[in-house]
């Protein structure tokens, strides 16, 4: 085994950093993960420490490669994936943060954004990077930093800083601080870069205040990012691929003809649609995103994005006690025939796509004398299957493509009950892939094409297998009678909310 090639993928999320050993086959060989630190020093701020993030990264590496035998010298290619939007400044010099890493969940820039959207601008920042404003994007924090940190424009402007996203800040570290680059799919979460021209917008740089000086070159998902330092390994290894996340997903779920979808449940929900190689700007206020771009050719996905999916189950277990595993919803939720009219909208941190409200939170409704712990836990599994009902509608719409099945990974498709539910409401079949590993996947699939492991992204679909399927099993009268009562619960909550 030892002369066969595999692949490290590095997959750096926010609650935790992986790095999974692949085969050229794309089997997983071996994994090692890192739980990570979120900090909340203020109400609606959430940072995380760049240096443990690297230190994190270096030695989930290192346990993978080092776990048996050591695996470094069969080592073809590093894939990188990440957590996205988390907003990271350095100096150049040293490799010093110069303020903690801004997470993507962090609303420290609501007005600012509010600000902007009612000046009238984002029209025009919709048609250059299919984004919103929203303080999860990244140019509203670069620019916190730049205002807020004493010192740091001035340095700035001077070409001593850098900025990247997580991706970019691994690949710096990794080359030694030879490498300042990102990938388009990264650099597209930034409200910086142009999807359409496919540079950094210097209008959008303007508008933000942000210096050009600290921003990365960008490349395609699949290229020649650089060469580890032989410190760190003890000989340089090609890093080849790179991509954000929900993206590498795509690609793990091998999503490469237009209409086809994957939807990852973890801490959020993230839905993309590929729609093939023309920029669609969203009539429905989901966002247009870079699917991938090989050789220079863009392919472009429709996205919704869902803030909390899985982290609704946290909560349920952590705050108010329910079960001790996440596991233990599926028994309940099975516990009982249905919801009893209880509805849950897990919207901690405001409602994404397609509401957009970020002030909005969470509410549960319908509680009757009568309503149990397990149906209170099985409107939160629901809740998965209305959110991406939702999402799918206007997907659909906007993409001009009716998706045939749904591909589904994340730490949520363990859970049968939900996944039979999102079919139900749906009314499409749900596919569950052999592997759901689909983000380091992705990553590992890039790095693996740049070096020639692969003939072409294509040739990688042979290696996808299906796991399960659920088909929709519930009455149309019912699917639309359930859905009509989550739609009332949303529009009540937007009312009775002022933001
Ligand atoms: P992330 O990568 O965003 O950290 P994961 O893909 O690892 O998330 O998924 C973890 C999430 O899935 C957690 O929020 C957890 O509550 C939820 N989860 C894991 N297993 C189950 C299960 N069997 N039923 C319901 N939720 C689950």
């Amino acid at each position: 085994m030892n002369n066969q090639p595999v692949i490290l993928a590095i997959d750096q999320g926010t609650t935790s950093t992986r790095a999974i050993l692949f085969s050229a086959t794309l089997e997983i060989l071996a994994v090692q993960q890192k739980e990570l630190k979120l900090h909340y020093p203020h109400k609606g701020w959430v940072e995380q420490n760049p240096e443990a993030i690297w230190q994190d990264t270096l030695e989930v590496c290192h346990a993978v490669l080092e776990h048996n035998v050591s695996m470094v010298g069969s080592v073809a290619a590093i894939g990188i994936t990440n957590q996205r939007e988390t907003t990271i400044l350095w100096d150049r010099k040293t490799g010093k943060p110069v303020y903690p890493a801004i997470v993507w969940q962090d609303r420290r820039t609501d007005i600012g954004c509010e600000q902007l959207k009612a000046q009238g601008y984002e029209p025009m920042v919709t048609a250059r990077t299919g984004l919103l404003f929203d303080p999860y994007f990244s140019a509203t924090k670069i620019a916190w930093i730049l205002d807020n940190i004493e010192g740091v424009r001035s340095r700035a402007m001077r070409g001593e800083l850098a900025f990247g996203t997580v991706d970019c800040y691994l690949l710096w570290h990794l080359t030694g601080g030879k490498v300042h680059a990102t990938d388009v799919t990264n650099a597209a979460r930034t409200l910086l870069f142009n999807i359409v021209e496919q540079k950094w917008d210097a209008d959008l740089l303007t508008l933000f205040d942000i210096p050009e000086a600290i921003l990365p070159e960008v490349r395609d998902n699949a290229a020649r990012f650089g060469m580890t330092d032989r410190v760190l390994f003890g000989r340089g290894i090609p890093i080849g691929g790179m991509a954000g996340d929900q993206h590498a997903a795509l690609i793990g779920q091998r999503c490469f003809r237009p209409g086809m979808v994957k939807s990852t449940y973890g801490t959020g929900c993230f839905a993309l649609m590929n729609i093939g190689l023309d920029f669609k700007p969203s009539q429905h206020r989901l966002l247009t995103t870079p699917a991938y771009r090989l050789n220079g050719k863009m392919v472009y996905a429709i996205e919704g994005s869902i803030f909390i999916a899985g982290a609704a189950i946290q909560w349920l277990r952590d705050e108010l006690e329910f079960f001790q595993e996440a596991a233990a919803s599926e028994a309940l939720a099975l516990s009982v025939p249905d919801s009893n009219e209880v509805y849950f909208v897990p919207a901690f941190t405001g409602l994404g796509a397609p509401y957009w409200r970020p002030g909005v939170r969470g509410m549960i409704s319908g509680l009757s004398r009568d309503t149990t712990r397990a149906h209170i836990v099985r409107a939160a599994l629901e809740a998965q299957g209305y959110q991406t009902r939702d999402l799918m509608e206007a997907i659909e719409e906007d993409g001009g493509h009716h998706a045939e099945t749904i591909r589904v990974d994340g730490g949520l498709v363990a859970n049968k009950f939900m996944c039979q539910f999102l079919a139900d409401m749906l009314n499409k079949p749900v596919e569950v892939p052999r592997i759901t590993e689909a983000t380091a996947l992705g990553a590992a699939i890039l790095a693996g094409l740049t070096v020639g492991l692969f003939v072409d992204l294509e040739a990688t679909g042979d290696y996808w297998q299906r796991d399960k399927i659920y088909t929709p099993t519930i009455a149309e009268t019912e699917r639309e009678r359930l859905y009509a009562g989550w739609k009332t619960a949303v529009q009540s909550l937007l009312h009775a909310s002022r933001n």
